[in-house]
């Protein structure tokens, strides 16, 4: 089957009752009819679930839907996108260990990187997202994973998959990637020799801005290990989440497709317009890497970002004059939204800080809802003749 029929059909076995749609199987252990099972399930010589915090039936088909998506052999869910991030790190590197990353990621997992891990010895070097012959060159003997995002938030680099795993492969790194922005429908990064693949399931696998999860997908024996750091310190993600992004998977290809087609039209109609500078989209020819984006991914993906040729202060009008468009700290959901990151999430660094990560004054990033297109076309330019 295909994995998009999979990720529909995979599911927990029916219960007497015999319910079409899965039960939500909110239950924090689960029982044994005697000493025997339970000693067994605790001695890893069953299946069994035992406690939610190491497994449950709707945490379980969760992931089992997101490995087949993936193409994955195993996975582990958490309770957000960092923690999933965090947790292949913690269980995958240690004291001594030096981590390769691109230098454009998502600013949570930038601070993990920069203040975090540095804590426990763990070294990190940033290389550019467009300069794969930098990359090689920052590797040590103490690499130990290489780590990327693609398309990045919220400037919509692409990363050569193909040649970073090349460049992984050859030093025996593992090779983690962020595949949030692409979803595994439209981007499979271990068909391009990913090791790990981390999510954020708060985007668009949710899609619907409901609820916060993170899964972890990849090589057996590294989820294993991700797998016991997790069953000790406990990220685990809510069964009750966990039903809600089932579910969620079932329709991932036909609403990706859809914000596709809707970001497609809007980065069209906005190309070239006065009071843009430049503007970014994966699959319009005029993005640096359209070449690299067309290799890997099956389209480009909600966001469009663009930068106001006014800066910062158009930046912060554009936003006061949006009349549909949302003004929230997400991304990912059937209603548009619009961000300012110079203003409002990266605010607090100074302005060479934001342009060491590409935050330039006037970015705007758009999430490209379910919305009637013109609708959102409509908003966006009416918000700029007043910027
Ligand atoms: C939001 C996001 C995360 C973090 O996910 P949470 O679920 O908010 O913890 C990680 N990576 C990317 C690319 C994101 O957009």
């Amino acid at each position: 089957m295909h994995p998009i029929t999979k990720a529909i059909r995979i599911q927990t076995e029916r219960t007497n009752e015999m319910e079409h749609s899965s039960p939500l199987f909110l239950t924090s252990s689960f029982c044994f009819d005697n000493s025997e099972e339970m000693r067994a399930a605790f001695a890893d010589e069953s299946d069994d679930n035992i406690y939610s915090r190491f497994s449950n039936p709707s945490v379980q088909e969760f992931t089992d839907r997101m490995c087949a998506l993936e193409g994955a052999e195993a996975g582990y869910a958490t309770a957000s996108g960092m923690s999933a991030i965090f947790a292949s790190f913690m269980a995958l590197l240690k004291k001594g260990d030096h981590l390769l990353s691109c230098n454009a990621i998502f600013g949570s997992t930038h601070t993990v990187i920069t203040k975090f891990l540095p804590k426990y010895g763990i070294e990190y070097t940033y290389v550019p997202v467009d300069k794969p012959e930098e990359w090689e060159k920052a590797i040590r003997p103490n690499t130990k994973m290489f780590f990327v995002e693609t398309p990045t938030n919220p400037g919509l680099d692409i990363v050569d998959l193909e040649a970073a795993s090349a460049v992984a492969k050859k030093h025996n790194l593992i090779f983690n990637v962020d595949n949030c922005f692409a979803t595994p429908v439209n981007q499979r990064p271990i068909d391009f020799g990913a090791d790990l693949v981390v999510h954020s399931a708060t985007k668009w696998i949710d899609g619907q801005g409901r609820v916060l999860g993170g899964v972890i997908v990849g090589k057996k024996q590294l989820i294993h290990d991700i797998y016991l750091f997790c069953r000790s310190s406990g990220p685990a993600l809510s069964p009750f989440n966990a039903w809600v992004l089932s579910k969620s998977l079932e329709t991932l290809d036909v609403r990706m497709e859809r914000h596709g087609n809707n970001a497609l039209q809007l980065a069209k109609a906005l190309e070239g317009h006065p009071k843009i500078k430049w503007l970014k989209y994966p699959f319009l020819p005029s993005h640096p890497q359209h070449r690299i984006a067309l290799k890997q991914m099956r389209n480009g993906g909600g966001i469009v970002c663009f930068e106001l040729a006014g800066g910062l202060q158009s930046g912060r009008k554009f936003l006061d004059s949006l009349q549909m468009l949302s003004l929230t700290a997400n991304l990912g959901d059937t209603k548009s939204i619009a961000s300012h990151p110079a203003s409002t999430t990266h605010a607090k660094l100074s302005e060479q800080e934001r342009l060491a990560v590409n935050i330039t004054p006037g970015l705007i990033r758009i999430s490209v809802g379910l919305e009637y297109a013109e609708d959102i076309i409509n908003d966006v330019r009416q918000a700029l003749e007043k910027c």
